[in-house]
């Protein structure tokens, strides 16, 4: 089952479950304009619109743990090496938006891009996992944009202004079993329906239990933290007005736009 946290009508924050079936948004859609036909989430023997509702972000995480090129043909577009162990950066709690967000990208700006990622979001504290046991500390799949300022991302070294800017991480809208996500799930990212990016987590250079083992040798994983697991080639800029569509099969489609001031 994919779940989605929710707020209800009368503000209570619910767990439900999400009932449109992905593969056939993915078919049928160009992820511009999927969710407007509306997803619905059920909670006991509610069933609500996601009209009804505020679809908030699948965790609350006290940090996302970003993957830089870990697809080769992303390093490639980007004139980097490949990297000999996964390259780490963090975004905090700030950069969490959701579902059907309108996030407001940093002013002043030449170049801000999108980067589709497959999420993961981890279900127990976690310290020294072994790739062997590293899908137990799983909670589930989620999309992700991993949102880059290149301007300062470019003249700096830690990437806070670059990556760790308030909303650059959307996130959702559902948390899925990883046994339903395939090895080989289509990774593709669209803006106003123009299909941007199309990759598959089976080009992944670093595995998500090598993923997990490395970042849990050095820090501890709490529950409701997320990797963002890296994104394939074709990253581009992102204007005032762009509606984005991410989706990830067996996962789902996140949706938000961007607004500059
Ligand atoms: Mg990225």
């Amino acid at each position: 089952m994919r779940e989605v946290r929710f707020r209800d009508p009368a503000g209570t924050i619910r767990t439900g479950e999400w009932l449109d079936d992905s593969e056939g948004e993915r078919e049928r859609s160009d992820g511009s304009d999927i969710g407007d036909a509306g997803g619905r989430v059920r909670f006991g023997d509610r069933i609500y619109s996601t009209g009804e509702i505020d679809v908030l972000p699948p965790c609350e995480p006290g940090k996302i743990v970003c993957i830089g090129r870990n697809y080769a043909d992303h390093a490639a577009e980007r004139d980097s090496e490949i990297p000999d162990r996964p390259l780490l950066f963090l975004k905090g709690p700030n950069a969490v938006a959701s579902h059907e967000s309108t996030i407001e990208l940093p002013a002043g700006k030449e170049r801000i891009e999108h980067e589709a990622e497959l999420g993961v979001v981890i279900g127990e504290q976690c310290r020294n996992v072994s790739e062997d046991d590293a899908m137990t500390v799983v909670a589930g799949f989620t999309c992700g944009n991993d949102l880059s300022n290149r301007d300062d991302q470019r003249v700096e070294q830690n990437w806070v202004r670059g990556k760790a800017f308030d909303n650059a991480a959307p996130l959702g809208p559902v948390l899925a079993p990883p046994e339903e996500v395939p090895a080989d799930a289509a990774i593709r990212l669209w803006v106003n329906g123009e299909l941007r990016q199309d990759g598959s987590q089976s080009d992944l250079i670093f595995s998500i239990p090598e993923l997990i083992a490395e970042i849990t040798t050095h820090l501890t994983l709490e529950a409701g933290d997320v990797i963002l697991t890296g994104t394939p080639e074709g990253v581009g800029p992102l204007v005032d007005g762009d509606e984005i569509g991410i989706a990830i099969e067996g996962v789902g489609t996140l949706r938000h736009s961007v607004r500059v001031p």
